[in-house]
This record gives structure tokens, C-alpha cells and sequence, in this order.
């Protein structure tokens, strides 16, 4: 069976929505042991101004921390050309623009119309491709399964939305259920059409754990045969113009229940449940969340995660 990639958001996604600001040692303490795990990426922050998001304004400070962990690939996000111009210079492996489905979440989000992101977009492609071939560029769809502000989505917007950034440049388009809406039948469809019309630019999955259907959702995107999962540690996370949208899915919890199914992820489970510990410290009056790190692993599990590196 292929390895599945999971990727760690919670230093970027969980962060980013908590008020408490995780000290810089603090951010590389946790980021280091969850790549000593075998977490393979991390999406370590955003790139945006620190008068917007205060909890980012290390953010040079901790890629530049991250890129000496060996084997990491050190992920990042930015809304905008600026943004991702900061990253590249700051030698990011794989940068995610998140680009929202409907416009009302993408001028709460990112203040831009369709239009202005597509231009957005296009500028970032041709910097990448001019300077920095070597890094990955993502579109992120942002509220891809429905969303907070403009209600139901279609899965015909979600798709033109896909095929216009495909048409534009990135490497992929992976699909996010920001606001939470997302159940296993719509995800199966989405992502069955997704990678029919991309190909090998459909990306992964970022699901949000909002009603308890995140794992039920990454089951239905694994039946659809999406290989890349994007989770954080204690379920921290959410987005502050998603209201409500508290959480995504629990990377221990993922990490067990693929293991379990007979998946491999590369990730040294007793391993990411010790990496708790140093988010606990950087975080100490913050909730956690988790069944795994709550009941602790079943008797006789076997751990099959096998850290390469
Ligand atoms: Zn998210």
C-alpha cells in the first residue's frame, strides 16, 4: 500500500486562530519533535503582516528554524503576491495560496474579489516560475464543501473554481472544508471529479473536524483516492471568518485510525502523542483535543509507523 502523506497545519491553522501567541522556541521545540516523529511536512505559518495575525510574526524566524530539521519538507501560507514573495525569499519547499470558492469568504478572508485572487495568482506562478522552480505551489480551496457567509456550494463552482487555478498554474489544487460542512458522500463525489478533471494536480484533503465528521471524511476522500491529508496536533485550529469553525482534524487520531486500516504514514505514533507534551507547553491554558491522546492505544497495537529518516 502507497505511503499517505500527512501534513501538520496546527503551527499554521491552529495557531492562527487561537488569540495566545505560542512563543518562537516554543513553535520550534514543538515543530521539532513532530518532525522527529515522521511528520513528513509541516505547514509551519503564514506569511501575512503581524498587525493582521500578531500570532505570525515570527514567521521568518520559524521557517528558517524548520529548514534545519533534516528530511522536513517546510510548508507555508500566504494570501497574496507579497506574502508569497516573502516565503520564496525565505526558502519555503511548498507554498499553499488559499483561494476561497465563494467571493463573499474570499473578501472577508483575503479582501479580494475572484478576480483580484486569479490575478493574484497568476502573478505568484510567474515569480515561481521565473525564480523559484523548485518550490511547490498549492491552491488551497477554501470553503469548498460550503461556507459560513454564502450558505451551499455547488460542486460545479468548487470545480470551475479548481480548473481556473489549474489553468493558471499551480502544481495542485487541493480542497478545504474551512467552515465544516463537509459530509463523506459530497467528499467522495468532489474529489472522485476532482482528480478526473486535474489529474495529477488534484491535491489533498483539509478537513475540519466543526460537526465530527472529519474522519468519517478523510475515509470517504481515501475511498475516492486522495493520498494527502492535512490534520493538527490537538485539534487546534479553526478560521476567524469561519465562525463556528473550530478544529481540524486530530493528527493523532488520523494517524491511528490510517495505521489501524493498514495504511502507512511514516509517522512514529508513540512518538507524535510525546510531541503533545512540547504543544502543551507552548500552550498551556489553550483546550486540546483528541480521543487517541485521551484513551491512549489499544492493548497489543502494534505501532507500523517507520520514520525514515
Ligand atoms: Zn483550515
Amino acid at each position: 500500500m502507497a505511503t499517505l502523506l500527512i501534513s501538520e497545519v496546527g503551527p499554521r491553522d491552529g495557531l492562527q486562530s487561537i488569540t495566545t501567541v505560542m512563543p518562537t522556541a516554543a513553535k520550534h521545540r514543538w515543530i521539532a519533535a513532530l518532525a522527529a516523529a515522521g511528520v513528513p511536512e509541516i505547514e509551519v505559518g503564514s506569511f501575512v503582516p503581524a498587525k493582521l495575525l500578531p500570532q505570525m510574526a515570527d514567521i521568518q524566524q520559524v521557517v528558517a528554524q524548520a529548514l534545519t530539521l533534516p528530511g522536513l519538507r517546510v510548508a507555508a501560507l500566504a494570501p497574496n503576491f507579497r506574502g508569497a514573495q516573502a516565503a520564496f525569499e525565505a526558502g519555503v519547499h511548498k507554498l499553499t495560496l488559499p483561494v476561497s470558492v465563494t467571493e463573499a469568504h474570499s473578501l472577508a478572508n483575503v479582501r479580494k474579489t475572484h478576480a483580484q485572487m486569479a490575478d493574484e495568482v497568476r502573478n505568484v506562478v510567474a515569480l515561481r516560475n521565473e525564480r523559484y522552480p523548485h518550490i511547490a505551489l498549492e491552491a488551497g480551496l477554501s470553503v469548498a464543501f460550503g461556507c459560513t457567509l454564502a450558505g451551499a456550494v455547488s460542486d460545479d463552482e468548487t470545480l470551475r473554481m479548481a480548473t481556473t487555478m489549474a489553468a493558471l498554474g499551480v502544481d495542485e489544487v487541493g480542497l478545504s472544508d474551512t467552515s465544516g460542512y463537509a459530509e463523506p458522500v459530497q467528499v467522495r463525489r468532489l474529489f472522485t471529479r476532482l482528480q478526473a478533471e486535474l489529474g495529477d494536480r488534484a491535491g489533498g484533503a483539509h478537513f475540519h473536524n466543526t460537526r465530527g465528521q472529519g474522519l468519517a471524511n478523510v475515509v470517504a476522500a481515501l475511498e475516492a483516492g486522495v493520498t494527502t491529508f492535512d490534520a493538527s496536533q490537538g485539534g487546534i485550529g479553526g478560521c476567524p471568518y469561519a465562525p463556528g469553525a473550530s478544529g481540524n482534524i486530530v493528527t493523532e487520531d488520523l494517524v491511528w485510525m490510517l495505521q489501524a486500516m493498514g495504511h502507512r504514514t511514516g509517522i512514529d505514533l508513540p512518538a507524535l502523542l510525546q510531541a503533545r507534551t512540547l504543544l502543551r507547553e507552548g500552550l498551556p491554558d489553550e483546550p486540546l483535543y483528541g480521543h487517541v491522546p485521551d484513551a491512549g492505544l489499544p492493548k497489543g497495537f502494534v505501532a507500523t509507523g517507520e520514520v525514515a529518516r
